[in-house]
């Protein structure tokens, strides 16, 4: 068992295998960064799964693949498997804008993914188009009907965002209602790299729009999950990620790998330590010593909080995975 060094149990790990994306949200990556991380610069699969090995000897039982847009990298699928053969009860996921989904969904599941949560905060091709600067809805629609048509779980992700998608909330409930998958509204979580005046909706904002149609009562939250539930009278579940309240914190389990080997103890800091050396090496337990380190080292919460007015992060979203 993997603890931390203000007492949490960390059992999550989130694998970003690339920082590039064929998007460019205005929250996330406005604009193409001034240079790529060469590729030579990238770890291996073989280099990941070494360190994903040791994680999940130490106690890492859930694996999320994350970019920048997973679905760049070639032979996903086949990083995919060598993580699923090690450990099939391994709680397997992939968090992807679904834009290049549809023709890979199958094999995916085939090589063992169990869940896959999408990026969604439109059903509207202009908005998306403004979103992503890209005309990406159609395509992103048919990503998530093939992944549910495979069996994938699937989960919807979507960033309310003031004077952009702010009156789409309860149509993004019924859509996802209707396909019996699950949403959850993301805070607008500022950071260095957004695009400039960019205004969230708060968790606040997001329920009372949603009460003008519905009513809901609160329903918890799954273990260590970020996500508050609420639950609307048919029984039907929405969550809420807010970032900006510090119970987001208190049994924060997760920590996070960059495609550069950067091991990342929280998403709002800038402290990473790299495992390269050790992975490049095959050195186990060099490997383990780093992540016993960076466990150590985790902050206690973010300063996204309501004390830490202004505060932004300096970490770029695409380069942690989210
Ligand atoms: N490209 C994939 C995607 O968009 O789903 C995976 C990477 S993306 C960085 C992971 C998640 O982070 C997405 O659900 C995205 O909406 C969320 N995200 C990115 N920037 C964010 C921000 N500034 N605030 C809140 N969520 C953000
Ligand atoms: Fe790309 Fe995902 Fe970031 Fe959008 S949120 S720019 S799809 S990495």
């Amino acid at each position: 068992m993997l603890i931390d060094g203000h007492g949490r149990s960390v059992s999550y790990l989130r694998v970003s295998v690339t920082e590039r994306c064929n998007f460019r949200c205005q929250y996330c990556m406005p604009e193409k960064p001034f240079s790529w991380v060469p590729k030579e610069n990238l770890l291996s699969f073989e280099d990941l799964f070494l360190f994903i090995k040791v994680g999940i000897d130490e106690g890492i039982n859930k694996i999320r693949i994350t970019g920048g847009e997973p679905l760049l990298r070639a032979d996903l699928d086949k990083f995919i498997k060598m993580i699923s053969d090690y450990r099939a009860d391994l709680d397997l996921a992939l968090t992807t804008n679904a834009y290049l989904l549809k023709p890979i969904a199958q094999k995916l599941k085939d090589v063992g993914l169990k869940r896959i949560n999408i990026s969604l905060d439109t059903l509207k091709p202009e908005i998306a188009q403004k979103i992503a600067q890209k005309d990406v809805l159609k395509k992103v629609l048919e990503g998530i009907e093939e992944a549910q048509k495979v069996g994938l779980g699937v989960k919807l992700n979507s960033v309310p965002l003031k004077g952009i998608n702010d009156e789409e909330i309860i149509d993004l409930l019924e859509f996802a209602k209707s396909k019996n998958m699950g949403i959850r509204y993301i805070e607008y979580m500022e950071n260095k790299f957004a695009k400039d005046k960019l205004q969230g909706l708060n968790a606040q904002e997001v329920q009372d729009i949603i009460a003008t149609k519905y009513n809901f009562k609160p329903a918890g939250r799954v273990e260590s999950s970020p996500a508050h539930l609420f639950e609307l009278d048919d029984g039907y579940r929405f969550g809420i990620i807010d970032p900006h309240k510090h119970d987001f914190c208190e049994d924060c389990n997760r920590i996070r790998l960059t495609a550069e080997g950067m091991l990342i103890p929280c998403l709002y800091f800038d402290e990473a330590m790299s495992i390269k050396d050790a992975v490049q090496k095959g050195d186990v337990k060099a490997a383990a010593n780093v992540l016993k380190e960076v466990l150590a080292n985790k902050p206690e919460k973010n300063k996204w909080g309501a004390d830490d007015e202004n505060e932004i992060s300096q970490r770029a979203f695409y380069e942690t995975g989210g």
